[in-house]
């Protein structure tokens, strides 16, 4: 299978490159810094090589950088599935949080998704097949103390995922929305959270690998994952 993954340079969207890697199927990944999306494709062409590993930097709250990717990726590739991954977490209270704040979320955690989707899904609907995963988030359930815009980019983001689901069921592509509590990433680190007391980048990754196993008629619509001693 042909996979495409946004925020592929670290994290829980490098833990999913590295488990569809290891089942032989070939990437397609972007990320915003070129060194590092350089370096992860290196570290992971190493320890996979016999799987095709291509990458192209953009800045995905950029809807023009979006449109590049999309179509290198159409060039490269007929994509079978999408992991809409790329975001980021900015802690804050809708009270004082800095001017701008919730442009800047949606535009990272909410358009570059619905962008790119849009773009990709023509190639999909003509093959009447694919799987798109929105990485989404328990922020996108419940709200939470220092959500502030970040959470309503992540209630958005489900909100797509179930307009998309709703679109595409009879078009054989199936959508999945991933909702994890708090993964110890780079988000995390210098925060003095314990990494045991949370989950791992790689518990997301092989839950995402799992729905895809299923039957063509069987779909994973949400998938909602915390920690076992629950959430921070
Ligand atoms: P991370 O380690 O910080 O990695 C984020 C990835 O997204 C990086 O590859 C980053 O690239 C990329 N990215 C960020 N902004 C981008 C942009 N404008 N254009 C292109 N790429 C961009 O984060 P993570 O913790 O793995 O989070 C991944 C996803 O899971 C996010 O959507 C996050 O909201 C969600 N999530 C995380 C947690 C958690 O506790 N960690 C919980 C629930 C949901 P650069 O480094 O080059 O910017």
């Amino acid at each position: 299978m042909n996979i495409v993954i946004t925020g592929a340079s670290k994290g829980i969207g490098y833990a999913i490159a590295e488990i569809f890697a290891a089942h032989g199927h070939h990437l397609f990944l972007t990320s915003k810094t070129p060194a590092a999306l350089e370096t992860a494709v290196s570290v992971l062409s190493k320890q996979y090589p016999v799987v095709t590993i291509e990458s192209m930097p953009a800045d995905l709250s950029i809807q023009k950088e979006v449109t590049a990717f999309a179509n290198w990726c159409l060039e490269k590739t007929e994509p079978t599935i999408l992991i809409n991954n790329a975001g980021f977490f900015v802690p804050g209270k809708l009270q004082d949080e800095a001017a701008g704040q919730l442009q800047d979320q949606l535009n990272t955690n909410l358009y570059s998704a619905y962008h790119l989707t849009r773009a990709l899904l023509p190639s999909m609907l003509a093959r009447k097949s694919g799987h798109i995963f929105n990485i989404c988030s328990i922020a996108s359930l419940y709200a939470y103390e220092h959500g502030g815009a970040y959470s309503i980019s992540k209630f958005a983001l489900l909100g797509f995922s179930k307009n998309l689901r709703l679109e595409l069921k009879d078009n054989g592509i199936k959508v999945t929305a991933v909702c994890p509590g708090a993964v110890y990433t780079n988000s995390w680190a210098g925060s003095g959270v314990d990494p045991k007391r949370i989950m791992e980048a790689s518990d997301i990754a092989k839950m995402v690998y799992a729905a895809t196993q299923l039957s063509p008629q069987a779909v994973v619509e949400d998938i909602i994952m915390r920690p076992q001693l629950g959430d921070l």
